[in-house]
C-alpha cells in the first residue's frame, strides 16, 4: 500500500461481519474462560489481549497504522509525547548513561534531557549542527546509548541531516532515534535514512483536529542490538519478565517489545483507547493535510518574507532557506506547515503582531488544521535560560506561526492586516 492508502485504511482489516471502521474498545481488560488461556499470555502476550496498560485492539491497530507509515516493525502508543520521548531513551539508557542530542529540539524534550533525566543517573551531552563529526565523535563514550534529533528542530526550524548522524551512529553501534513529529512520514520517513526508532507527539499532524494529546514510538528494526555490549539487557535474561531475552523473543523487534514489557508494563505511560481511536480518524486525512498545510505554509513564508515589518523567515521550502537543500533531499511532497519569523522592533513588536491577528488565534498548540501562532520566548521556552535559548534557537522577536488548512486568502489576509497594523 501507498501512503495515502495506509492513512486511510492501514492497520485495521475488517472480516465479514466486522464494522468497517475501526472499533473503539473502551475497555480496560478482557476475557477467558481457562486458567490456561489466560496463563498463555502472561508467557506470550503478544497473541492476545490482558489489561489495556500493556495493550488494546483499538491502540494496536492505531500502532499498526504508524508502523506501516513508517517503514517500521511495530510500534507502541503512549499517553504523550514526552512519555514516548521519555520512554524510547529509557529503553536504552539507565543511571550511569548518557545520550547524545541536538540542543535544537522541543523545550519540553531539552528540558526532559538537561533536568529530569539526570535525577534517573541518565545525562544527555548537547550538540550543534555546526560542529564537526569529529567533535561530534569524541563526545561519545562506552556509556553512550544513542543520538536524538528532531526532523525540524520546533521551533529552530534546523532540518536533520539524517545521513550525517546515521553513519555516526552506525560507525559506534549506537542507536540513532529521531523526533519525526513535524514531518510526519507523509513527507519525511526517517528509516530510509537511517534512522533507528522514531518518536512522535501524535497530539500534533497525526491528530490533527487539537483534540487528543498522544504519542508514540515506532521500531525500524534495523538496528542489531545482539552481542552489542552497550545493549546488554537486550540479549541476557529479563529477571522482570521470567527471563526473556528480548532478541529471541522479538526478533527484529526486540526494542519495542522491551519497552512495551518494561516502561508500558511498569509504568502505565498507555494512552486512552478514546484518544487512539479518535487519532485514528484523524490520521486518514494526514496525507491530504500535509499537502494543503504544506502549500500555505510556503505561500505565506513567501508573504512574510517581502513584507516591511518582517526581519527574517526560517522556512526550509523558501528556496534561499539555509537548509533548504537539505530539506530538499529528505522532503517529499512538501516542506511542513510551521515556520517562525522575527518581527522588525524587537519582543514588543511581536507581541503586538499576535494582538493584532483575528483568524489565527494564540494557543499552546502545532500542526492544527486551525492556524495557530505563539511568541516561543515567553511561553513554550521561557525556563530556558538565555544562553539555552540562544542554543535553541531563540530570539526575543521570533514568532511562532503553525499554519492550517483554511483558505490562503483568508490566512494572508490575516497575516498581513496583523503586520501593517503594528
Ligand atoms: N516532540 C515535539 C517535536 C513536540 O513539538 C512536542 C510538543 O509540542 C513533543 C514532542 C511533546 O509532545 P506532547 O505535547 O504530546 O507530550
Amino acid at each position: 500500500m501507498k501512503i495515502e492508502t495506509i492513512c486511510v485504511q492501514g492497520g485495521y482489516d475488517p472480516k465479514s461481519g466486522d464494522a468497517r471502521t475501526l472499533p473503539l474498545y473502551q475497555s480496560t481488560t478482557y476475557y477467558y474462560k481457562t486458567p490456561e488461556e489466560l496463563a498463555h499470555l502472561f508467557d506470550v502476550p503478544k497473541d492476545g489481549h490482558i489489561y489495556s496498560r500493556i495493550s488494546n485492539p483499538t491502540t494496536n491497530a492505531f500502532e499498526e497504522k504508524i508502523a506501516m507509515l513508517e517503514g517500521g516493525v511495530g510500534a507502541m502508543a503512549t499517553a504523550s509525547g514526552m512519555s514516548a520521548v521519555m520512554a524510547a531513551v529509557m529503553n536504552v539508557a539507565h543511571k550511569g548513561d548518557n545520550i547524545i542530542s541536538l540542543s535544537s529540539i522541543y523545550g519540553g524534550t531539552f528540558n526532559l534531557f538537561k533536568i529530569t533525566l539526570p535525577k534517573f543517573g541518565v545525562n544527555t551531552k548537547f550538540i550543534t549542527d555546526d560542529m564537526t563529526d569529529e567533535q561530534i565523535e569524541s563526545l561519545i563514550d562506552e556509556n553512550t546509548k544513542a543520538i536524538f534529533a528532531e526532523t525540524i528542530a520546533n521551533p529552530a526550524m534546523i532540518v536533520c541531516d539524517f545521513d550525517r548522524y546515521a553513519k555516526i551512529c552506525k560507525k559506534h553501534g549506537i542507536l540513532f532515534i529521531v523526533d519525526n513529529t513535524l514531518a510526519t512520514p507523509c513527507l519525511v520517513r526517517p528509516f530510509e535514512h537511517g534512522a533507528n526508532v522514531i518518536v512522535h507527539s501524535t497530539t500534533k499532524y497525526l491528530d490533527g483536529h487539537a483534540s487528543c494529546v498522544g504519542g508514540m514510538i515506532v521500531d525500524g528494526g534495523n538496528f542489531n542490538f545482539r552481542g552489542n555490549p552497550r545493549y546488554q539487557e537486550f540479549y541476557t535474561p529479563d529477571a522482570s519478565y521470567h527471563d526473556v531475552i528480548y532478541v529471541d523473543e522479538g526478533g527484529s523487534a526486540a526494542y519495542i517489545l522491551k519497552a512495551r514489557m518494561q516502561y508500558m508494563r511498569d509504568m502505565g505511560l498507555s494512552p486512552s483507547p478514546f484518544n487512539t481511536w479518535f487519532t485514528n480518524i484523524g490520521t486518514e486525512t494526514l496525507h491530504l493535510r500535509m499537502e494543503r498545510t504544506s502549500q500555505n505554509a510556503l505561500a505565506l513564508a513567501k508573504l512574510l518574507k517581502s513584507h516591511k515589518n518582517v526581519e527574517w523567515v526560517l522556512y526550509p521550502g523558501l528556496e534561499d532557506d539555509k537548509f533548504h537543500d537539505i530539506a530538499v533531499k529528505y522532503y517529499k511532497g512538501g516542506f511542513g506547515g510551521m515556520l517562525v519569523f522575527g518581527v522588525k522592533g524587537g519582543r514588543s513588536n511581536a507581541e503586538k503582531f499576535i494582538k493584532n491577528l483575528n483568524l489565527i488565534k494564540q494557543v499552546t498548540h502545532i500542526a492544527d488544521v486551525r492556524s495557530c501562532v505563539l511568541h516561543p520566548a515567553s511561553t513554550t521556552h521561557r525556563q530556558l535560560s538565555d544562553a539555552d535559548l540562544i542554543n535553541a534557537g531563540i530570539t526575543p522577536n521570533m514568532v511562532r506561526l503553525s499554519v492550517g488548512i483554511e483558505n490562503i486568502d483568508d490566512l494572508s489576509k490575516d497575516v498581513s492586516d496583523a503586520l501593517d497594523n503594528i
